[in-house]
């Protein structure tokens, strides 16, 4: 039988690799008639995360080719200088692949290419309503205004939530890439969105009522790769997973506060500072993956620190002082930590992955929002779920040290089970894993899907 043959293209970064290698396996799971290739653009930000996942699948038994794209003439990396905002940058890295995209598919699978988005359905509805409102308004944003109605969030966005390149106009930001993203979305022949029903109900019926001529959506999250994850817990375990587990083994049930900020989360010395300061004045357990920012002139990943850097960096005798209920880490095998009945709490840069996560695993999280639109993600969390904890929500200040005290008071409220917060994300827990299994919403979704897909070949 000839299969009808998928083309997926993530965008760099492991981010974005995973939920889309576990939409492309619960696929192939689901029906046989399907075949799926992944064209990949090698990360400009280092990337090394990205490889050793994609080896790791290669390896498994998982029926997915991949193709590595040639980089890009002229444009490998990102210079603040030359770049004004990343967004602008990563769009043009993106788009600089494109001939090179053409000629792979028809040289080695044909097929319609229909963009499909992995994303939450709230952020979704800002991006697929920018091209109108710049059609409307000319600017999307009227720097004068405090506050932005977007009808998928429940609240109006506060000013402060959009990245600072919302607003600039002339060096091509979120703003100008994400109304061409805008465009694009809503010109394909299905979105597929990584949330579940009973997380965004609200979103999801606007996404539904509030968009002319948007085009079908399939809500089928959340995508969350368990078993990929077991590759890479095995690819970090040669390093440091084991020991982290180990020593998470032995402490209480829920005593843990888990500090993790994705693959691009680094602080500055006295911003580390304050965290091991508030850290210590909490007297709670900790497990903190604190990592090294790139060179001052660079941009990319942060790296993990020799333990002699750590000494550096951290308050001195710290280390010492908190060694019965504390440990300091690089990257982590996080989906490990967080299943982990010790860990109670989780101080997170909210990027879309790690809140569904979380949720996935019943760990509430506390809001510390970095880079992208985790903003927007963490006000969303806040304000319209009330799922999460808020640490501080001021965009323009991220590079601003979050002092101890207020550190340790979102802790200490995220660790507190009598919490609302914390007895609302146990009931999400619960309703995620439901979505997903034969009955659910996701579930279902991912079954129409599949329907329509075929009917399209
Ligand atoms: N992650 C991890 N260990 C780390 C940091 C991140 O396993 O030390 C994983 C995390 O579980 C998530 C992904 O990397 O699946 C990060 O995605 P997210 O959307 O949360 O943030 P991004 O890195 O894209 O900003």
């Amino acid at each position: 039988m000839k299969k009808a043959q998928l083309v997926f293209i993530p965008a760099p970064g492991i981010g974005h690799l995973p939920p889309l290698m576990e939409f492309a396996k619960r696929l192939l799971l689901r029906d046989d008639r399907f075949s799926v290739t992944v064209l990949l653009m090698d990360s400009p930000f280092g990337g090394s995360l990205s490889v050793a996942y994609t080896e790791s699948l290669a390896e498994s038994n998982t029926p997915i080719s991949f193709i590595n794209l040639p980089p890009p003439q002229g444009l490998s990396s990102f210079q603040p200088e030359v770049h004004k905002f990343v967004e602008q940058f990563v769009k043009d890295f993106v788009d600089a692949h494109k001939d090179s995209v053409k000629e792979d598919i028809v040289k080695n699978v044909l097929s319609n290419s229909n963009a499909a988005p992995l994303a939450g359905a709230a952020h979704l509805g800002l991006i697929l309503s920018l091209p109108g409102r710049n059609d409307r308004i000319g600017k999307e944003f009227d720097e004068s205004d405090d506050e932005f109605v977007f009808h998928t969030f429940v609240n109006p966005l506060p000013r402060r939530v959009l990245p600072l390149s919302t607003f600039d106009y002339k060096n091509g930001g979120f703003n100008a890439v994400m109304v061409n993203l805008g465009r694009i979305f809503m010109q394909t022949k299905g979105i597929i969105v990584n949330t579940f029903e009973q997380l965004e109900s609200h979103a999801i019926k606007s996404l539904m009522n509030d968009f002319d001529h948007a085009p079908p959506l399939y809500v089928v999250g959340p995508l969350i790769d368990l078993k990929g994850e077991s590759n890479l817990l095995f690819w970090y375990e040669a390093q440091k997973g084991n020991e982290i587990m180990k020593w998470l083994d032995d402490q209480p049930d829920s005593s843990i506060v888990f500090l993790c900020f994705g693959s691009m989360g680094s602080f500055g010395e006295e911003q580390v500072k304050e965290i091991a300061c508030g850290l210590e004045k909490s007297e709670i357990r900790f497990l903190w993956s604190l990592r090294k920012p790139p060179p001052k002139d660079k941009f990319g990943e942060p790296s993990d620190y020799s333990s002699r850097d750590l000494q550096e960096v951290l308050p001195n005798g710290f280390l010492e002082r908190t060694k019965e209920r504390g440990m300091i880490c690089g990257w982590v095998p996080q989906k490990a930590v967080l299943a982990h009945k010790s860990v109670g709490g989780f101080v997170s840069h909210c990027g879309w992955n790690s809140i569904l996560e979380s949720l996935w695993f019943g760990v509430p999280i506390v809001t510390w929002p970095m880079y992208a639109e985790q903003q927007i993600n963490a006000f969303h969390m806040m304000k319209d779920l009330g799922l999460a904890v808020e640490l501080k929500l001021d965009y323009a200040n991220t590079r601003e040290v979050v002092l101890r005290d207020e550190k340790e008071r979102a802790i200490k409220c995220v660790m507190d089970s009598d919490n609302d917060v914390w007895k609302k994300v146990k009931e999400k827990s619960e309703k995620s894993k439901l979505a997903v299994i034969e009955g659910g919403c996701s579930f279902g979704a991912y079954g129409q899907l599949i329907e329509d897909l075929l009917i399209n070949m």
